[in-house]
């Protein structure tokens, strides 16, 4: 869910940080689990699989922001992707930095 300010009590709830595991092979490269993650954590890589597609991969740097949503492993036609709970974290001062930074940069893009 994407939000157009900071939440006022975000800072009671923890963040949980998803492990991200992909069925190279299952994977038929439609996109989608790329093109409707909240997070924008996903892309697709440069290697093959045995089906000769692209599968998706962790964006360099955003590997631990994965939410653990599962949003992805709903919407896989080919249940190629899932997550699982790594370990929750608390609201740091850089995340809330971040996500400011993300909702400057949502109002910009509406406003063009
Ligand atoms: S679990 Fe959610 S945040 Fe993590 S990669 Fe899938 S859609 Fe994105
Ligand atoms: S939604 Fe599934 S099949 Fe489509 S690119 Fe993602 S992992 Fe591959």
């Amino acid at each position: 869910m994407r939000f157009w300010r900071l939440p006022l009590d975000a800072k009671k709830y923890s963040i949980p940080v998803g492990e991200l595991h992909i069925i190279d092979d299952r994977c038929k490269g439609c996109g989608y689990c790329i093109e409707f993650c909240p997070n924008g954590v996903l892309v697709l890589s440069k290697k093959f699989n045995v089906k000769g597609y692209h599968p998706p991969e962790p964006l360099p740097g955003k590997e631990m922001e994965c939410v653990n949503c599962n949003l992805c492993q709903v919407i896989c036609p080919e249940f190629a992707i899932y997550s699982t709970l790594k370990f929750s974290k608390e609201l740091s001062e850089e995340d809330i930095e971040r996500y400011n930074e993300l909702v400057r940069q949502r109002r910009k893009d509406f406003h063009e």
